[in-house]
């Protein structure tokens, strides 16, 4: 289901925020009677999300049952390389056979890596590969060049591996005769609908890899931010005993692949529910000008919980009655700011790492019983 427009849609506000629906959302676990009585079910009518447990790597699966015993699979991501395994036993263990729809998020090796093995795996049959392919938008000669020449900033060597990676992945497809589709604003995925990056978004961002000397200043940009934080959290931990970074939400920039990363909605009945991969304030900002994302049911906190990639004004905006995290658990992964922050807007927020690695679970509606589960530890 699309999610309402915002331009010149204002009096459709209203209808989204019903709140005797939305209540619905923070549906804890169903008792043991109620688990019985969905596993005799046959036909299921409802949306699951699981959030693999693989440290600051993201892999999603979204399986959404239409009245039916069948369900639409997708899969956002596939972790780094050596989670493709990890990742397809995880799958074999919930009896999925068939991903519908395999998503790439964007071409870091957080997220893409281990989708090579996936796509590589006969064992799993795969509908259709959802991606970006930049060199379809630009000057692919000209940007080889830039690359070359800045190859000894880190920067460059990030695109040069995710270009490197994107080409693997349309070789693996091919070798298997999966279909490819691109996906931008506007697309359906499934049961997801991309609210970003819009193509026009997606190509300004890669005409500042085009660039040596955007790319070369970007990265000064990065060091200089990176610098100036570590400096801050190094101050903090040695003079301030309560360890609470003071670091501005949103204040730095972030890399701008991380910002070509899908923001995916999807919808079940009244609830509504956000993926923003490693998204960062430009890319979710611009998503929500274009789509009414305000108050949402659950939501993935973008980039692993780092400060970079929300500030107040959406975490304010999208005040998820659930958020999940997918992160390592260190003092950067979720990042303390972010979670005080989604939890003064009564966001209750789940993370992989807590209380240590774990699979996490999510669903709406009426879906099949999960064995072995319990309810989850929020932070
Ligand atoms: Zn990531």
């Amino acid at each position: 289901m699309e999610p309402q427009r915002t331009r010149g849609l204002f009096s459709a506000f209203a209808a989204v925020q019903n709140p005797g629906v939305l209540t619905r959302a923070a549906s804890p676990a169903p008792s043991a009677t109620v688990q019985k009585i969905l596993g005799q079910a046959t036909q299921y009518n409802g949306l699951e999300v699981d959030m693999f447990g693989l440290g600051n790597a993201d892999s999603i699966l979204v399986t959404s049952w239409n009245g039916s015993s069948v369900p639409s699979r997708t899969l956002i991501d596939g972790g780094n390389v050596g989670d493709g395994e990890k990742i397809l036993k995880k799958l074999a263990a919930l009896k999925v056979t068939r991903i519908d729809h395999l998503v790439c998020s964007h071409p870091h090796d957080d997220h893409a890596g281990g989708l090579l093995a996936i796509l590589g795996n006969k064992n799993i049959k795969i509908g259709g590969l959802w991606m970006h392919l930049p060199w379809n938008h630009i000057d692919y000669a000209r940007l080889s060049e830039s690359l070359a020449r800045a190859n000894q900033t880190k920067i460059a060597g990030i695109v040069t591996a995710s270009l490197k990676t994107q080409q693997e992945m349309v070789g693996e497809a091919n070798a298997r005769g999966i279909p490819i589709f691109e996906p931008f604003q506007g697309t359906k995925i499934g049961p997801l609908f991309v609210c970003g990056p819009s193509s026009a978004f997606y190509e300004d961002l890669l005409k500042d890899f085009e660039d040596l000397e955007k790319l070369n200043a970007f990265q000064t940009a990065l060091a200089e931010y990176d610098a100036k934080v570590e400096a801050r959290d190094l101050a903090a931990k040695l003079f301030d005993s309560t360890g609470e970074d003071d670091g501005e939400l949103g204040a730095g920039p972030t890399d701008p692949e991380n910002e070509s990363s899908l923001i995916l909605y999807a919808a079940h009945g009244a609830q509504k529910l956000l993926f923003t991969g490693d998204a960062g304030v430009k890319a979710l900002t611009a998503a929500t000008a274009a789509y009414d994302l305000r108050n949402l049911d659950w939501m993935q906190i973008p980039h692993h919980g780092s400060r970079r990639n929300l500030n107040m004004e959406l975490v304010d905006l999208f005040r998820p009655k659930i958020a999940f995290v997918s992160a390592v658990g260190s003092t950067k992964h979720p990042r303390r700011k972010v979670v005080n922050a989604s939890k003064a807007v009564k966001s209750t927020v789940y993370s992989t790492h807590h209380p240590s690695c774990t699979d996490l679970h999510h669903w709406y509606g009426n879906v099949p019983a999960r064995a072995g589960y319990k309810p989850a530890t929020p932070l």
